[in-house]
């Protein structure tokens, strides 16, 4: 039922078959399959192609089912393979919210797919009506990404089940950030709506940016199709050792995103009073857009100070606006030192 969405060199494709997909299931102690190099265990041997023991343990966190699992090389794998898979190049089209996280625009480029970006409202908020106007026959894919980069909110609910419902083809929510807030997230709805696909990350919460794993949510058709396009060893034997030992340490995980919600809480308010701030907006993420009196000026007297914050005042939507992190109380105390003696320069 999906097949018609999908390309039709993808729906012919034969996938490559690795020397570990052929063996398995049987217990064995002599791998002379693979030209690995017997010796250096265990670097030595390629790693598990379909990651089966680490989507175990996080179908059990994430509350889902394996097959509804996908692993990549960040999200941005998941990403490009969406593209891949259902986008024609110079044929069909996607369209998205603006602004919102870049990756989606330039794996368009890259795929040679028209990206169609549609303005939310003035604040940041989603008006189904006007995004489903910008399609036609040739759109594949909507992009939606809640909580939103770089705005900081959530999409009302109401407004992305009008998407799901009426757009007959793939709908992405990214929830990089749906750890943040208490919002019931979109994979806990993948039976509802079999075109969804929900895009989650290491990189934010999970404090693993570093090891390079994103995650897609979506029907066990659609996660075939990934797994039929995909790198065969696209994530790496150290990578979903440590995603194991991070999925093995939840209280440590609840404990920072307490840390950081109370953090949120206190920097917000305090931004928000500085004469130099026009205006904070309400975040469901681990960052806020502050729109401030000189976005520029302020961004590059930080820089000197050592302080790095994203400078968003040339992005649609968001004239003079910063995008600003939370860190630990230490580190947003600085910030919040260096904003208050600006005025005084
Ligand atoms: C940070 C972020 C990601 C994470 O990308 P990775 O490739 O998994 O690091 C995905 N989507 C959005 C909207 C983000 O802001």
């Amino acid at each position: 039922m999906i097949d018609s969405l999908v390309r039709k060199n993808i729906l012919a494709l034969t996938p490559y078959s690795c020397a570990r997909d052929e063996f398995k299931g049987r217990a064995a102690s002599v791998f002379l399959d693979a030209n690995e190099n017997p010796y250096n265990t265990p670097l030595n041997r390629y790693p598990d192609p379909l990651q089966e023991e680490l989507k175990k343990k996080l179908a059990t966190v994430k509350g889902v089912e394996p097959d509804q699992i996908f692993f990549g090389n960040g999200s941005d794998e998941a990403i490009d393979l969406v593209y891949r898979v259902f986008c024609e190049p110079r044929v069909d089209n996607v369209v998205a919210i603006s602004p919102t996280y870049g990756m989606y625009g330039v794996c368009a480029d890259i795929n040679d797919v028209e990206y169609r970006a549609v303005p939310l409202n003035d604040d940041f908020t989603l008006d189904a009506d006007r995004l489903l106007a910008s399609v036609d026959g040739q759109t594949k894919v909507i992009w939606l990404c809640s909580p939103n980069n770089p705005t900081g909110n959530a999409l009302a609910r109401d407004q992305v089940e009008r998407v799901l419902n009426e757009f007959q083809g793939i709908v992405v929510v990214d929830e990089a950030y749906s750890d943040f807030n208490d919002l019931r997230p979109f994979r806990m709805d993948l039976y509802r709506f079999p075109r969804l696909i929900v895009l989650n990350t290491f990189s934010k919460l999970w404090a693993s940016a570093a090891i390079r794993l994103g995650m897609a949510f979506a029907s066990p058709e659609i996660i075939s199709l990934f797994n039929k396009v995909k790198y065969p060893y696209n994530v790496n034997l150290l990578t979903q050792e440590q995603a194991m030992k991070m999925l093995a340490d939840l209280p440590h995980i609840n404990l920072w995103r307490a840390t950081l919600l109370k953090e949120r809480t206190q920097l917000l308010p305090a931004i928000a009073e500085l004469p130099i701030c026009k205006a904070v907006y309400p975040t469901d993420a681990n960052f806020f857009l502050a729109r401030m009196t000189d976005a520029d000026r302020i961004y590059h007297y930080l820089v000197d100070r050592g302080i790095i914050v994203r400078n968003r005042s040339r992005v649609e939507l968001c004239g003079n606006c910063l995008r600003i992190t939370i860190g630990t109380p230490q580190e947003n105390n600085a910030l919040l030192g260096a904003l208050r003696r600006f005025g005084s320069l």
